[in-house]
């Protein structure tokens, strides 16, 4: 729902908030959460319960990209936030009513035994989602999804179970996206939303850019840095 109100959404009295939210849980999460609590970032990480074994891993480019086992995990996310994105990260459209619910309900209760929180969100595997899909989310109680269309605008979303982030981080225009956010003055609110998968800065060995973007964002008095349900919900 489109707030009626701009002046209800605020964020501890700021108006600008920035999130990020990164899929997949591969073993390059460790250095972008590093990067991520160097700065002061908060991110939403996006985890497949049941395949977190090194087995389950793919080589893009030559790079081989591992997910992570379950241990140590909660401490490596610790002061971010686990979402959903299925059990299996299946694409939830080519999946009938009854495997989409266990992909999502079981990876929920999976991801909620695993680090003892709620799990309030979801991201859809490979983007991919349709009304029906949509439905069985809502059902389920997600009460965000972020899907892979992009806004390149920082306006609040108007259906947050099937939102888009303002930019993927490869995306050619985020220089100019950063200025624009930190000179942003408006009584508007602005989100400000990033995502991608830490194993790109690895395989497209460009690192630098997510440390650029973070320390040109961190440290601004009128940012709020939060989670997507701190800044969504
Ligand atoms: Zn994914």
């Amino acid at each position: 729902m489109l707030p009626l109100f701009y002046g209800d959404i605020m964020w501890n009295g700021k108006n600008k908030a920035l999130t990020f939210s990164y899929d997949d849980g591969v073993e390059m999460d460790r250095r972008l959460v590093e990067i991520f609590n160097e700065y002061g970032m908060r991110c939403t990480f996006n985890l497949n319960s049941g395949i977190m074994t090194p087995e389950s891993c793919w080589t893009n480019e030559g790079t081989v990209i591992k997910r992570m086992p379950p241990e140590g995990l909660p401490e490596l996310y610790r002061g971010h936030e686990i979402a959903a994105h299925c059990v299996t990260h299946a694409n939830l459209t080519e999946l009938d009513d009854e495997a989409v619910l266990h992909e999502l309900m079981d990876d929920k209760s999976a991801l909620e035994e695993l680090f003892g929180c709620r799990i309030r969100g979801m991201a859809y595997p490979y983007g991919a989602y349709d009304e029906r899909v949509l439905r069985i989310v809502e059902d389920c109680g997600f009460r965000f999804g972020r899907t892979v269309n992009d806004t390149h605008s920082f306006a609040f979303p108007e259906r947050l179970t099937a939102f888009g982030a303002t930019c993927h981080h490869r995306y050619g225009g985020l220089e100019e996206l950063v200025d624009k956010f930190i000179s942003y003055e408006s009584d508007e609110p602005a989100v400000f939303c990033i995502w991608g998968h830490s194993y790109e800065f690895t395989v497209n060995d460009n690192w630098e850019l997510i440390e650029q973007v973070c320390k040109r964002l961190s440290g601004r008095d009128d940012i709020f840095y939060g989670t997507n349900s701190e800044v969504y919900l």
